[in-house]
């Protein structure tokens, strides 16, 4: 094998694979390196996402919201079935086959696009060398005209409840539990947190949720973030806001947790305790002294707006790098990355990138929230469609939430599309189409839409915008 490459990508997850693979489509020698590790001990491409995160976490709540909906809706719709139960051994083991088929994709697209993948650690060296460490602990030295550095990240630990299997437990513990826990407390309601109390509350946990902020999902639209405490609520999701946890240990079989909310400290006794805190970049051995990479005081990976790094020739993408810990984000910007070094025309529109969270309803949005709109100053119109109002919706027996247009007052610009109800997280791709080539809400409202699908919503929410939606009362 070759020690010197056009490329070289260290991290094998959602943002460095794809960079690898559009190296290799752009005729350059690339190598990918990756030491993720499963917990027998066998390498895997993919990184957090496909082995611990966005994969294995939709697998689980796919089959736990159709266990949910067994037992609830299909009586409704005139189905008998007999009692409904689940086999967690059974969901368990489907969920493992999707990320292995998943990950051994990668093995075959780099095969394909020529792409050399090596498993084992990589470490930037001064002047573009790489160390590589193999399985057995030898070492080689690789050189690279570019290096691309997509190292992740990993779930923060709380000082004050930190991890100790199988009690205290990050979300990846969380996705793998053998048994469903009694009592499960989760810190942090942010989407891992959300996601998997979901996955849990719907197997039979009695789920608390503890959030420091006083406020539910800060990140998202207010209206969108009301509507959906509102619906976890009724699922049985106990979520207790400006509750900020400030000691969890272990006693005998269980956790005890403490936590301080403005009445005070409070006491919770949970079975399972999941920190959901929060992810912080991982450069663990990454970097060689004298490598002229550069850490900001959060310990991402400073790199301009086309993610090069301070040094020459080296950059780097994902969840290392400033921006959200999404992995759609991570892509883009590391086909652009491999295209820019190929010469082409590379670019991420970051006021694009959408974010989608897997409860139900699904969440999703692009854009400004309305919050942020205000706060802009500009003026703006919101045209707000509810899917009760939706045939397609009813016929699904999942007539919940809304979707909402913000348009500019001055040029109708489409500002921020929100979603809260079912398929959100696919209809929200019209809307960043629409926003990547700066559309109109009239531009929406010009578009037709299928008749019956959940899409005419967004068109009705644009139509609504200037108070001309046909199927709901324009308010
Ligand atoms: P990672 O996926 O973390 O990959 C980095 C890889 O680099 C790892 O394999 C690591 O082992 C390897 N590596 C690091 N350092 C070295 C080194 N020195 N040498 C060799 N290899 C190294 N995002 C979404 O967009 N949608 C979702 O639905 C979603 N759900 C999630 C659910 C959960 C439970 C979690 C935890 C995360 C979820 N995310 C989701 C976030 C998503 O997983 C991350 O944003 C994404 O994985 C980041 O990609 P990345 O390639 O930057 O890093
Ligand atoms: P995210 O960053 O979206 O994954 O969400 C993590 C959430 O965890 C944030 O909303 C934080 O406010 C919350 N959080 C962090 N530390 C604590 C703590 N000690 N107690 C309760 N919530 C916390």
């Amino acid at each position: 094998m070759a020690d010197s490459f056009d490329v070289i990508v260290i991290g094998g997850g959602p943002a460095g694979y794809p960079a690898a693979i559009r190296a290799g489509q752009n005729k350059l020698s690339v190598a990918c390196i990756d030491e993720w590790r499963n917990r027998d001990g066998s390498y895997a491409f993919g990184g957090t996402c496909l082995n611990a995160g966005c994969i294995p976490s939709k697998a689980l709540l796919e089959s736990s919201e159709l266990y949910a909906r067994a037992r609830e809706e299909f009586a409704v719709h005139g189905i008998r079935v007999g009692e409904v139960g689940f086999d967690l051994a059974q969901m368990q083991k489907r969920k493992a086959g999707i990320v292995k088929t998943s990950t051994q994709g990668i093995n075959a697209l780099f095969k394909a696009s020529g792409v050399t993948g090596l498993q084992g650690h990589g470490k930037l060296l001064p002047g573009r060398r790489v160390e590589f460490t193999g399985a057995d602990g030898s070492k080689r030295e690789l050189t690279a005209k570019h290096v691309i550095l997509a190292s992740g990240s990993v779930p923060v630990e709380l000082k004050a409840a930190p991890f100790k299997a199988p009690h205290i437990i990050d979300s990846w513990g969380a996705l793998d539990l053998e048994t469903v826990p009694k009592r499960l407390g989760v810190i942090g309601a942010g989407v891992i947190g959300l996601e998997l109390g979901s996955v849990w509350r719907r197997l039979g946990s009695e789920v608390t949720v503890l959030e420091a902020l006083p406020d539910f999902l800060t990140i998202a639209d207010q209206q969108l973030a009301k509507e959906a405490a509102r619906h976890l609520k009724k699922q049985g999701l106990d979520i207790r806001l400006g509750a900020k946890v400030s000691a969890a240990r272990v006693s005998g079989d269980a956790v005890e947790v403490s936590y301080e909310d403005a009445k005070g400290t409070h006491k919770l006794t949970v079975d399972q305790l999941i920190v959901a805190a929060g992810r912080r970049p991982f450069t663990g051995e990454l970097l060689a002294a004298g490598t002229g990479v550069e850490l900001d005081e959060r310990g991402f990976i400073k790199v301009d707006e086309h993610c090069r790094t301070a040094a020459q020739g080296v950059w780097a993408v994902g969840d290392c790098v400033r921006g959200p810990m999404l992995a759609h984000k991570g892509k883009e910007e590391g086909v652009m990355v491999a295209d820019l070094i190929a010469g082409r025309y590379g670019e991420v529109n970051y006021k694009t990138v959408p974010s989608v969270i897997y409860t139900v309803p699904e969440i999703a949005w692009v854009g400004l929230t309305e919050e942020q709109v205000k706060s802009s100053g500009r003026p703006y119109k919101v045209g707000v469609f509810p899917f009760l109002a939706s045939g397609r919706a009813r016929a699904m027996e999942q007539a919940q939430g809304f979707a909402k247009v913000i348009a500019a007052q001055d040029d109708d610009e489409i500002l921020g599309v929100h979603i809260i109800g079912p398929m959100a997280g696919e209809l929200i791709a019209e809307a960043v189409l629409a926003m990547e080539y700066s559309a109109s809400s009239e531009d929406l409202q010009r578009t037709i839409h299928a008749h019956p699908t959940l899409s005419e919503a967004v068109h009705e929410a644009a139509l609504a915008a200037d108070k001309r939606a046909i199927d709901s009362i324009n308010r």
